[in-house]
């Protein structure tokens, strides 16, 4: 039977080849961090999510041995069976607190969190308002619930429908999402969306979206998944940044991102919601609990992370020297505050082989960076996405602004 599926596989793959939408992987050689090993080369890293530089920080090196000496390597067991031990507790209680929240409840994964988080509290009688450019997760998430769903065109928070005359098509603002659910007597409506948007680095206009919920009477569920440990001057996330904490109902977050980096994350509410999710949420009740060094280190994380803004503050340094300098230099960047930092190539001849080529070039002069094109991103939004980490010296900073300058020299870019 396998055969024809085999042939199937086949041509598949090879038209993803064709179209050069073949993903590969690129290998690691060494622990993750501002300087890696790759192919035998010690390069430059400017494409991991570990905007603190803890991914491999000696501390939560230390308390990961330090839990499986305690706690062991692993639980064997979904939480409510036997899979909670009081360091599942107070990690929970240590998010919620850093977040800014009642309680919290840890998932594997933030795209388990997003999974779990929607269809537990919303039915058909009620509605999802969902950002055009949300994260994979929080689609599925929406498509796992049975609630009524409405899109709006990205942070557009108008009450309009309008036509894209070159699509055809007609998009919507937040604000006429949210009247046309009010008028299909919907019971309860949440908004949900990225505190920050990995594509483009920008950030959700919280105080808006807020204030269109009070009128409206919905809920606001944001994934801080990009910002949790960093966004805010204490590190909070986006809503510290924006300055509505209180104000935001539900968060879920990773801790595969800033928070150390290896996995697993969380959403964090109201007390009933998490008590709900506890009793409710599927990846939580069908899925093994997250392993105890992880839970450690994540806790290591979070007191470093309340005891000072120093990694904040330094990433904050790092990000606003590399976007001016880049800026500077002639690139074209699309502007903004966060560590994600698109260099985007969309104005030059052949601008999708262009930005492969300038990643590789890159390569070959110590710089790890990647390359985005359509699907990833829209056609003609080609881009060469950078991330900003505090791991990274400013000598390191100042190496790959060199680096770019001179790859954008000789391809006539700058
Ligand atoms: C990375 C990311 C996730 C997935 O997090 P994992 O913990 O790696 O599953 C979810 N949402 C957003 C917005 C993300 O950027």
């Amino acid at each position: 039977m396998y055969g024809e599926l085999k042939n199937y596989l086949n041509e598949e793959i090879s038209k993803l080849h064709e179209q050069k939408l073949y993903k590969g992987e690129r290998i690691i050689e060494s622990p993750q961090s501002a300087e890696i090993l790759v192919k035998g080369k010690k390069v430059l890293n400017f494409c991991a999510n570990n905007y603190l530089g803890l991914s491999s920080h000696p501390d939560l090196i230390k308390a990961a041995h330090d839990e499986i000496d305690s706690r062991g390597y692993g639980l064997s067991s979904v939480r409510f069976i036997c899979g909670t031990q009081d360091i599942h507790k107070e990690l929970e209680a240590k998010v919620a607190n850093f977040l800014g929240m009642d309680d919290s409840i840890l998932f594997c994964s933030c795209f388990d969190a997003n999974a779990a988080v929607f269809e537990p509290l919303l039915g058909p009688g009620d509605a999802i308002i969902t950002d055009a450019l949300n994260h994979a997760s929080i689609i599925d998430g929406i498509r796992l619930c049975k609630a009524q769903r409405w899109i709006y065109n990205h942070s557009n928070m108008s009450d309009k429908e309008e036509l894209d005359p070159s699509t055809g098509k007609t998009s919507k603002g937040l604000e006429k999402c949210l009247k046309e659910a009010k008028e299909a007597g919907c019971r309860f409506i949440m908004i949900a969306t990225d505190g920050v948007f990995s594509m483009d680095g920008d950030i959700a206009n919280l105080p808006a979206i807020c204030d269109l919920a009070d009128k409206y009477g919905a809920l606001v569920m944001v994934d801080e998944s990009h910002s949790s440990g960093f966004m805010g001057k204490t590190g909070r996330g986006t809503h510290e940044h924006h300055n509505v904490m209180g104000r935001v109902d539900i968060i879920t977050t990773t801790f595969g991102k800033a928070l150390g980096g290896a996995s697993g994350g969380c959403i964090a509410g109201p007390k009933e919601v998490i008590d709900w999710m506890r009793n409710k949420a599927r990846p939580y009740l069908f899925s093994n609990t997250l392993a105890p060094s992880v839970v450690g280190a994540t806790i290591k994380c979070l007191d470093i992370l309340s005891k000072t803004t120093e990694l904040r503050d330094k990433l904050e340094e790092n990000t606003k020297l590399f976007r001016a300098e880049m800026t500077k230099a002639g690139f074209d960047i699309i502007p903004g505050e966060h560590p994600i930092t698109p260099i985007m190539f969309g104005k030059y001849d052949n601008c999708s082989e262009l930005a492969v080529r300038f990643a590789d070039r890159m390569l070959e002069e110590g710089v790890y960076v990647t390359a985005f094109s359509f699907p990833v991103v829209p056609r003609g939004k080609d881009r060469i996405r950078v991330q900003i980490s505090a791991g990274h010296s400013t000598e390191h900073i100042k190496t790959a602004i060199a680096a770019f300058i001179k790859v954008g020299k000789e391809l006539k870019m700058i």
